[in-house]
C-alpha cells in the first residue's frame, strides 16, 4: 500500500519554456528564481536550472551543512539530471561536460550584497575536456580561472587582508600582466591562463592549508552552503538593516546550466534597463562587453560599450571619444550585432508590458545565440521612479491608483534635496568629465575609503571603483566619485538605488589609495579637499557650489495632483516661521498643525525679555516683561498667518521648562545680572530654583498658563491683534489655539477660560472681531482616557505622539539614546517607536482618544501633530484610526501627501 504523505517540495525546476514555479512565488523561490521561473513559461530563452527555496536556507540554519544535504541531496540530484537531459551534456563529466552557476537570490533584489559562483564542475581533468569539446582552449581555461578566482572568494574565504590590499587573485593577475606588458585580460595567453590556475591554486593552498576542491560535487555543495551563508554575512546584514528586511527571510539557491561569454568574438555578456534608471527617460538602454563573463561589465574591468546606437553615441560625446573611434573600438551592439540586437529589443519589450514595469535585465550571448539570465523590476531614482509611474499611468500600462502605489514615500525625500544654483554653476570650474550615473547635487571634501566616509559632515567617496564592502561608506557619504566603471557599474546601480548623487567612468582620475590624492589634468586633490558633483550632467567641479531649494514641478507635481485626489485626509505642516510656511504651502500643506511659540523666544534680542520675564519675582514684573514680547509675538504670528492665508493655523502655548531660557554658565548669568541690575545672587538662586529632576514631567506644558495666566493672556492677545490687524488688510487668518500637555477637564477650562476672556476684550478693544478655534494637545495618557470629557470643551484635539510615546512607554526622550539602540539590536524592540508610530500600544492611546472624544464630540476635528506625522507606517495607522490630518516638517509634505493617497488606496481595495 501507497503511503501517502505530504512532501516539502525543495527544488523547483524551469528550462525548456516550462517550470515548476512562476513570478508570484518570490517569498519560496526568490526574485531572480520566480522571475527566471516565469522567463522561461513565457518563452524567452534561459538556461535550465533550479531553484533551491528560501524555506531550506531556513533549515539550513537551524540544522546545519550535513543534515540539509541529507535532506535535499536526492531532489538535487534529480534536478541535475534534468539540466543535463535538457542541455545534453553530464555535470563531471570529462568528455562532454556541463558546468553550472550557482546564484544567490532573495526575494528582494539586493544587488552585489550576495553571492554567486560560475563555471562549476571544472577540475584539471574536466578543463582538458570541455576544450576538447569545444575545440577552444583558450575559453576552456578561461572558465577555469575564473571559477577558482570566484569559488575561492565566496566559498573559500580569499579576499583581501586589509584595505590597502588587493584581491589576492587580482594580485597574481595583475603580476601577471606587468610581467607580460599586457593590460587586459583579454589579452591573456592559454599558456598565461594556466599559469594562472596553477598560482591561484597555490595561493589557495598556502592561505587556507586545503588543496581546492576537485570533486563537482562537493563543489556543488560547497557554493550552495556559501550562498545560504552570504544572507548572514556582513554586506546582507546591513543592507537588510538598512532596508528593515527581516533575517527570517532567507535567500534561495539558483542552480543553472551555464552559457558562456567568453567564447569569442561573437560571444559576450551584458545589462540592460527598459527605461533609463536615472532619469526615467523612455529609451532602452545598457552596456555589454564582447568575449566576457559574469560581472565583468559591471566590475569595470574594461570600459564597456552601449547597448543601443543612441546611447552609444551620447556616450561617445561625454566620454570625449569621437565617431571614428567610436564606430572602430566601441560599436554599439545595435550596429555590431543587429540581429541579437533585434532579439534583445523584442524581449525587453515584452518584459516590461509583461511586468508592467522597468525591467533591469541580464543577458549572455554564446556564439550567437541569446540567453536571458536575470530581469527584475530596475531599482531607480527618485526621480526616475516618478517619471516612470506618470509615462506607464499615460501609455495605459496602469491605473492611477497603481501609479500612486508605485511610488516609494520616502524616496521622495531625493526630490526634496537642494539642487545646485544655476547662476553658480555659471561660474564653476569643471575640472573633469565622468557619466551621470545617479542624478543630483553634492559638494563635499574628498575621502577615498568606505569606511571613512563619516570623517567630515560632507564628503565625497572618490574611488577607483566600489565594491559591495563599500554600501555604508556610500550610503554616509554625499555623493560618490569612481574612475572607473560605466553607467551598470557597482556603484551607479546602488548609488541610483539609495538616491545618492553619482558619477561613474570619469577616465581622468589618478587615483592613488596609498598616498590618497586624485590628480587630474596635473592637478593634485588631497583627501579632505572640497570638490562638487553635478550627478545630472557628470560634471566634476572644484570646490563648492551654492544651492537652491528643488520645485514641485513635472511629473513630481503630477504624482502629488493624484495624491490629493485620492486622499482625503489632510496633510499640514509642523512650521514656526513664515519662511517654513511658505515652503511647506508650496509643497501643497493644508495649513499649519503645529506653532510652537517657543522657539520665537530663542532669537537674542527676544530671550532678554523672556528671561527678565522669568526671572521677574511678582506679577507686575512679568506682566512688564510681557508686554515687551507682546508686539514681536504678534509680528511673527502676521508673517504666518499672511503666509497660510485663508488656511487653518494651530498655535500651541507655551510648552517648554522655562529652565531651558535661563542661562547656566557662570559668565552668562553674570551678564543678565548686569542687564537686569539685580545681583549675580539673585540670579543664580532663581536659576537653581527652576531646575527640576524631571523636567518633561515638571513645570511646563499648561502647568505654566495655570501658574503664570498672564503668559496665557500675552499670547493670545498676539493671536487675535495678529489676526485682526490682517483682516484690515483683507487677509482671512483662521487661528486655533492649542493648549499644551493637559491631563484633566479642569486645566483645560481653567486655560480656556482666560483665553476666552482676553479674545473678547481684544474684541471689544478694537470693536471687530474674528473666527478661532480653541481646542487641546493629547498627548498625556489620561487625556486619551478622559477623551470624552475633554471634548465637551474642547474644539479639536492634535495628538502630541512624541509625549505621549514617551509617557506610554515611560522611556524619557532625552535619555532613550542609551537603551533604544540595544534594545533594537537584540529584537526587544522593532522599531524605534519615536521614529515609528507603536501601534500596539501607543496606537491604543491614540484610538481611544479618537472614540471617546468623538463619542462626546461626533465631528470633533482631530489631527496629529508628532514626528510620526511624516512617517509613512505611522500616516496610514493615523488614516485608518479616523484622523482629519496630520502634521509635519515641511520637507515631508509631498512623503505625507503620497503616503495618505495610498493608506486609502489601501483600504479601499481592501
Ligand atoms: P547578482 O545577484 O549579484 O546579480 P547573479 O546571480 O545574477 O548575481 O550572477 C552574476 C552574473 O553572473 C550574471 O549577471 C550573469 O552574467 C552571470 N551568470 C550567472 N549565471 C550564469 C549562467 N548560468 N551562465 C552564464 N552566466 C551566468
Ligand atoms: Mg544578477
Ligand atoms: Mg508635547
Amino acid at each position: 500500500m501507497e503511503i501517502l504523505q505530504e512532501k516539502k517540495t525543495n527544488v523547483y525546476k524551469f528550462g525548456n519554456k516550462t517550470a515548476d514555479g512562476n513570478s508570484q512565488m518570490k517569498n519560496l523561490l526568490g526574485g531572480k528564481g520566480a522571475n527566471l521561473a516565469e522567463m522561461s513559461l513565457l518563452g524567452i530563452p534561459v538556461p535550465p536550472g533550479f531553484t533551491i527555496t528560501t524555506e531550506v536556507c531556513t533549515e539550513y540554519n537551524l540544522l546545519g551543512k550535513e543534515a540539509l544535504i541529507t535532506m535535499i541531496k536526492e531532489d538535487v540530484e534529480k534536478a541535475i539530471e534534468n539540466i543535463e537531459k535538457i542541455m545534453g551534456t553530464k555535470y563531471g563529466d570529462k568528455d562532454d561536460p556541463l558546468l553550472i552557476s550557482v546564484r544567490s537570490g532573495a526575494r528582494v533584489s539586493m544587488p552585489g550584497m550576495m553571492d554567486t559562483v560560475l563555471n562549476l564542475g571544472l577540475n584539471d581533468e574536466v578543463v582538458l575536456g570541455l576544450a576538447k569539446k569545444t575545440k577552444n582552449d583558450r575559453f576552456a581555461w578561461d572558465s577555469y580561472r575564473r571559477f577558482i578566482q570566484m569559488y575561492g572568494s565566496v566559498v573559500l574565504g580569499m579576499k583581501p587582508e586589509s584595505k590597502e590590499d588587493i584581491d589576492p587573485f587580482e594580485e597574481i593577475m595583475e603580476n601577471l600582466k606587468d610581467k607580460r606588458e599586457i593590460q587586459l585580460d583579454t589579452e591573456f595567453t592559454i599558456q598565461d591562463l594556466q599559469d594562472l590556475v596553477y598560482d591561484f591554486k597555490d595561493a589557495v593552498k598556502k592561505r587556507t592549508g586545503h588543496d581546492f576542491p576537485t570533486d563537482p560535487w562537493d563543489q556543488l555543495w560547497g557554493a550552495v552552503m556559501a550562498v545560504f551563508n552570504s544572507w548572514n554575512g556582513n554586506r546582507a546584514v546591513y543592507y537588510r538593516n538598512m532596508h528593515g528586511y527581516p533575517e527570517d527571510w532567507g535567500t534561495a539557491v539558483n542552480v543553472q546550466a551555464m552559457v558562456y561569454g567568453n567564447m569569442g568574438n561573437k560571444s559576450g555578456t551584458g545589462v540592460c534597463f527598459t527605461r533609463d534608471a536615472a532619469t526615467g527617460e523612455n529609451v532602452f538602454n545598457g552596456e555589454y562587453l564582447i568575449n566576457a563573463q559574469g560581472e565583468d561589465v559591471v566590475a569595470g574591468i574594461r570600459t564597456p560599450q552601449q547597448i543601443t546606437k543612441l546611447g552609444s553615441e551620447r556616450w561617445a560625446e561625454l566620454a570625449k571619444v569621437d565617431e571614428d573611434e567610436r564606430i572602430e573600438e566601441y560599436p554599439s551592439l545595435e550596429e555590431l550585432m543587429p540581429s541579437i540586437f533585434k532579439e534583445l529589443n523584442e524581449y525587453q519589450d515584452k518584459l516590461e508590458k509583461h511586468y508592467r514595469d522597468m525591467q533591469d535585465m541580464e543577458f549572455t550571448m554564446q556564439q550567437g545565440k541569446l540567453w536571458i539570465l536575470q530581469t527584475r523590476n530596475g531599482k531607480r531614482t527618485g526621480a526616475a521612479m516618478v517619471k516612470i509611474a506618470i509615462d506607464l499611468l499615460k501609455d495605459g500600462s496602469i491605473n492611477e491608483e497603481e501609479a500612486i502605489l508605485r511610488i516609494e514615500p520616502n524616496k521622495l525625500d531625493e526630490l526634496l534635496h537642494p539642487v545646485f544654483d544655476p547662476k553658480a554653476l555659471k561660474r564653476v570650474k569643471v575640472i573633469a568629465q565622468g557619466l551621470p550615473a545617479s542624478p543630483g547635487a553634492a559638494t563635499g571634501q574628498i575621502v577615498f575609503f568606505a569606511d571613512e566616509a563619516n570623517r567630515y559632515k560632507n564628503s565625497i567617496l572618490v574611488r577607483i571603483e566600489t565594491s559591495p564592502e563599500d554600501l555604508e561608506g556610500m550610503n554616509i557619504a554625499k555623493g560618490i566619485l569612481t574612475a572607473r566603471g560605466g553607467m551598470t557599474s557597482h556603484a551607479a546601480v546602488v548609488a541610483r538605488g539609495i538616491g545618492k548623487c553619482c558619477i561613474s567612468g570619469a577616465g581622468s582620475l589618478r587615483i592613488n589609495y596609498k598616498t590618497r590624492i586624485m590628480i587630474v589634468d596635473g592637478k593634485k586633490f588631497h583627501e579632505g579637499d572640497w570638490i562638487s558633483l553635478n550627478g545630472s550632467t557628470g560634471n566634476i567641479i572644484e570646490g563648492k557650489v551654492a544651492t537652491i531649494e528643488p520645485e514641485l514641478s513635472g511629473e513630481f507635481a503630477e504624482i502629488m495632483t493624484l495624491s490629493g485626489k485620492y486622499s482625503s485626509m489632510k496633510v499640514r505642516t509642523n512650521a514656526d516661521s513664515p519662511k517654513d510656511a511658505r515652503i511647506a504651502r508650496g509643497f501643497g500643506a493644508q495649513g499649519i498643525g503645529l506653532t510652537r511659540t517657543e522657539h520665537m523666544f530663542f532669537d537674542s534680542n527676544r530671550i532678554k525679555a523672556m528671561r527678565e520675564m522669568i526671572l521677574s519675582e511678582t506679577v507686575k514684573g512679568r506682566k512688564q516683561a510681557l508686554e515687551d514680547l507682546l508686539p514681536m509675538q504678534r509680528g511673527d504670528f502676521e508673517g504666518i498667518f499672511e503666509a497660510m492665508e485663508g488656511l487653518p493655523v494651530t498655535i500651541r502655548l507655551l510648552d517648554p521648562p522655562l529652565h531651558e531660557f535661563v542661562p547656566h554658565q557662570l559668565a552668562a548669568q553674570k551678564d543678565l545680572a548686569e542687564e537686569m541690575h539685580i545681583s549675580l545672587e539673585a540670579v543664580k538662586s532663581k536659576v537653581a530654583q527652576l531646575d527640576e529632576f524631571n523636567p518633561m514631567l515638571g513645570h511646563r506644558g499648561c502647568r505654566l498658563g495655570n501658574t503664570y495666566p498672564e503668559i496665557t493672556e500675552m499670547q493670545t492677545r498676539a493671536i487675535i491683534e495678529a489676526a485682526l490687524n490682517l483682516k484690515e488688510k483683507g487677509i482671512v487668518a483662521k487661528p486655533e489655539i492649542m493648549v499644551p500637555l493637559i491631563g484633566t477637564l479642569r486645566e483645560y477650562i481653567e486655560q480656556e477660560n482666560v483665553i476666552r476672556a482676553t479674545a473678547n476684550k481684544v474684541f471689544e478693544e478694537r470693536n471687530d472681531s474674528i473666527e478661532y478655534l480653541v481646542g487641546t494637545m493629547i498627548e498625556i495618557p489620561r487625556a486619551t482616557i478622559t477623551a470624552d470629557l475633554i471634548a465637551q470643551r474642547a474644539e479639536f484635539f492634535s495628538f502630541g505622539t512624541n509625549d505621549l510615546t514617551q509617557m506610554a512607554f515611560g522611556y524619557s526622550r532625552d535619555d532613550a539614546g542609551k537603551f533604544l539602540p540595544i534594545y533594537i539590536e537584540k529584537g526587544i524592540l522593532k522599531v524605534d517607536p519615536f521614529e515609528v508610530i507603536d501601534e500596539e500600544g501607543v496606537g491604543q492611546f491614540v484610538r481611544m482618544g479618537i472614540e471617546k472624544g468623538r463619542s462626546t464630540k461626533p465631528n470633533l476635528k482631530i489631527g496629529i501633530c508628532g514626528e510620526h506625522g511624516g512617517e509613512p507606517n505611522s500616516i496610514e495607522f493615523f488614516y485608518n484610526s479616523g484622523m482629519d490630518y496630520v502634521s509635519c516638517s515641511p520637507y515631508r509634505i509631498p512623503i505625507a501627501r503620497l503616503a495618505a493617497a495610498q493608506a486609502e488606496i489601501k483600504r479601499d481595495k481592501t
